[in-house]
């Protein structure tokens, strides 16, 4: 495979980064990652924007210009082959002595790799996937892409020892995301609700395009919090990730939502994220 290193395309085992990059040392560091279908990327604005942002709260300067993180995205794609998988992008703030007082002259690191994987064709989108709920004991920006990924790994590793695929955090009695998505119930009566966006959770690319689309179908959406007893006594109920598209969850906390198979919801609607970003990808 070939990877992309601070202007090099290199294979690999050739890529390498300073053990003083304060993404390394310090999670210093914000990441995107673009699905690919038919060789193309699937809502690249949004996430293009999203770097902008993180980048900026951040004050880690642009790594690259936008058009040459687009060049970058593409050349990846084009020489590994990439038909199905993810873009992964990277940008730290860049190597310096340790210490943990940064300074505003460094140069930001900028790494991509491909991983190519079938995403449409699904075995959990066929059988749904079953959800825990656990404390959501993350830091209190979670509207930044960071790479301080350690309490969401161990979420999801807590969910497998329950015999489930994944957890949903929750916080003051509320649902914030998922581990790596974000959270939506489908209410009896037919109205898609996922939290509005705060500091409490990620602004999903992948949940803003559904927004669009379920307003395009006449599907009402409300954006407000909801606790994880609503949720069991939801009709339905899914996740939005730019890797997993629309995800069916099916199971909360050992409950069974419905029949305990994927909802006619969430099933139409990964059908229409799948057409409609294929359309509009780039
Ligand atoms: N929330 C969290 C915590 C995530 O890690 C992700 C995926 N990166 C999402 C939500 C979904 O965001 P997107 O649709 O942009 O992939």
């Amino acid at each position: 495979r070939i990877v992309y290193v601070n202007g090099e395309y290199l294979p690999e085992e050739e890529a390498k980064i300073s053990i003083f990059d304060r993404g390394f040392l310090m999670a210093d560091a914000v990441y995107e990652v673009a699905s690919v279908l038919d060789g193309k990327l699937l809502d690249y604005a949004g996430h293009e924007a999203r770097l902008a942002r993180s980048l900026g709260e951040l004050e880690i300067p642009m790594p690259a210009s936008p058009e040459e993180i687009l060049e970058i995205h593409r050349q990846l794609v084009t020489r590994n082959g990439v038909e199905e998988g993810a873009v992964y992008m990277q940008v730290t703030r860049g190597a310096a002595d340790r210490d943990f007082a940064w300074t505003a002259d460094m140069t930001p690191s900028l790494v991509l790799f491909t991983q190519a994987k079938a995403i449409v064709a699904s075995p959990m989108a066929q059988r749904g996937s079953k959800v825990i709920s656990l404390d959501d004991l993350r830091w209190h920006r979670r509207d930044i892409k960071t790479t301080q990924l350690l309490y969401a790994s161990m979420a999801k590793m807590q969910a497998k020892a329950a015999g489930a695929d994944d957890a949903w955090l929750v916080e003051d009695g509320k649902i914030t995301e998922g581990t790596s998505n974000n959270a939506w119930i489908v209410t009896k009566d037919g109205v898609l609700v996922t939290r509005q966006l705060s500091n409490d959770l990620l602004a999903g690319i992948t949940r803003a395009s559904l927004m669009r689309y379920a307003a395009e179908a006449q599907i009402s959406v409300e954006e407000r919090a909801f606790t994880v007893e609503e949720a069991k006594g939801a009709a339905e109920a899914f996740v939005t990730s730019a890797s997993a598209f629309v995800m069916p969850v099916v199971e909360i906390d050992g409950v069974k939502l419905g029949a305990g198979s994927p909802g006619p919801v969430a099933t139409r609607l990964r059908e229409i994220y799948v057409e409609e970003s294929r359309r509009t990808a780039i």
